[in-house]
């Protein structure tokens, strides 16, 4: 048996066509193992927010899939030199132009655009259905579910891949539940605010050089002050026409959760109440935040642990399963690992309608663990950069934690992942059958 037992396929319902969402579909469409259809609310492709950072171990999943050249090629063209550096560390009084404190090597930053852009052109356009925005959705006699959209048109799949993000639930209303919750075991976990605002948007790379300099401008910038609780990275994007940049000022005083007041989650920011946060830095780094077009305030939210990411055929990926804070770059490429390891167990000769739920289990057990890790590890990094960590505010201390703390998150086995996965799905499937022998 394999998941095209019989002459039929999986039916495998994607919801969501986020960077995660359309990474796991290209994949699992690659494989051509499963029928696959997303349905993603919005009536277009489209991606707020400017940079976006696919990191190491995203890349070698990217480069299973082909698409790794294509990804270096763009932060290449937008970095030149500098599109291997993750970021020059600038902290306490050192102004950019000094010495950084340290450089960390490896990353790959691109325009959110051009990354979704890249996974729209390439899965087939009659596998999507665009403004479907799903409602709720109920478990079928025989396996498999049924789902039921807004427009009030229903649909059945075999598998349903939940990879609605994070945002989709706070931005509408805070108060409700994700569609999922009612039926998964995310029922009570709500997103929460993580005590970070993040001011964002691009800045034309022309005004970046007049106010930096055209060797910094090209370069990743991480600007911390020291104890001031905020921080600043830049980078370029878009073939160098632009520099994004993401300030952020934290609360670390009120818990891991502090209670958020309300306002919108996302909204035009006023630039002269952001830079009011930033009245300490040098003047160029403050030029570069008033030049900011059309800056948006961000409220970051993130999800505390969820207890499973899988429930009969029902599974999550992305940032639906596991939204951090962004301090170590790092969300969607999680959620790029879940897609190698789903779509290699969906895949997997023995996943069939019956055996479905032990390969989501598999997945769950070897995606959870790592994925909550980056989930506090990124937390931490950024107590790190604002100089509440262990490290405190010594320059040798930060500089040495730098350097390690991307290692685990980089140096991922991911095909290491995937052969867990199918160990821990194989063995299953044979106690299944012992115990089925037994009775
Ligand atoms: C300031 C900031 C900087 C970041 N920087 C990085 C970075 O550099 N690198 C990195 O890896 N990550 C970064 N992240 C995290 C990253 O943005 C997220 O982890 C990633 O976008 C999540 O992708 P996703 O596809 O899971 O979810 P989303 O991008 O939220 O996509 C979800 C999709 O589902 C659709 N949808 C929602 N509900 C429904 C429904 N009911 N029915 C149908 N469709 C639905 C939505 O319209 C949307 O298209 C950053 C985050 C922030 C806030």
């Amino acid at each position: 048996m394999t998941s095209t037992e019989g002459d039929s396929k999986l039916r495998v319902a994607i919801v969501g066509g986020g960077t995660v969402g359309l990474s796991f579909a290209l994949y699992l469409n690659q494989l051509d193992t499963c029928d696959i259809t997303v349905y993603e609310s919005t009536k277009a492709f489209s991606t707020i927010g400017a940079g976006i950072e696919i990191s190491h171990n995203a890349m070698k999943v990217y480069q299973v899939m082909g698409l790794a050249d294509t990804v270096y090629e763009l932060a290449a063209a937008a970095s030149g030199d500098a599109s291997n550096t993750w970021f020059d560390v600038w902290f306490g009084t050192r102004r950019i132009g000094a010495t950084p404190i340290c450089t960390v090597l490896a990353n790959t930053k691109l325009h959110r655009a051009d990354a979704l852009d890249l996974l729209v052109r390439r899965v087939p356009g009659e596998k999507v259905i665009l403004g479907k925005h799903l409602e709720s959705w109920e478990r079928t006699a025989g396996g498999g579910v049924v789902m039921t959209f807004t427009d009030g048109t229903v649909a059945e799949a075999d598998v349903l891949v939940g990879a609605d993000g994070i945002k989709s639930v706070y931005v509408a209303n805070l108060d409700q539940r994700l569609v999922h919750s009612q039926h998964l075991a995310r029922a009570g976990v709500e997103p929460k605010w993580s005590g970070c605002i993040a001011y964002r948007g691009l800045i034309p790379m022309e005004k970046a050089v007049s106010n930096l300099g055209e060797y910094y401008a090209y370069r990743p910038n991480l600007v911390s002050s020291r104890c001031l609780l905020e921080h600043i990275i830049q980078y370029p994007v878009s073939r160098g026409q632009f520099v994004n940049l993401i300030a952020y000022v934290s609360d670390f005083d009120h818990g891991r959760y502090p209670e958020w007041d309300g306002s919108p989650l996302v909204e035009p920011a006023d630039t002269s109440k952001m830079l009011e946060n930033f009245k300490d830095y040098s003047p160029p780094l403050r030029n570069m935040l008033a030049g900011i077009e059309n800056p948006l305030k961000w409220a970051i939210f993130e999800l505390p642990p969820l207890p499973s990411y899988a429930s009969g055929y029902v599974v999550l990926i992305g940032d639906a399963a596991h939204a951090a804070v962004p301090h170590q770059g790092n969300g969607a490429s999680q959620g790029i690992e879940d897609a190698h390891v789903l779509a290699n167990l969906l895949s997997h000769p023995l996943c069939t309608k019956a055996t479905v739920p032990l390969a989501l289990k598999a997945y769950d057990a070897v995606r959870r663990p790592r994925s909550q890790r980056l989930q506090q590890s990124s937390y931490d990094v950024g107590r790190l950069f604002e100089c509440v960590s262990d490290a405190g505010e010594d320059e040798a201390k930060i500089a040495e934690a730098f350097a390690t703390v991307m290692e685990w998150v980089w140096s991922v086995d991911i095909n290491e992942q995937r052969d867990r996965a199918f160990r821990l799905f194989e063995e299953s499937l044979s106690n299944m059958a012992e115990y089925a022998m037994s009775v």
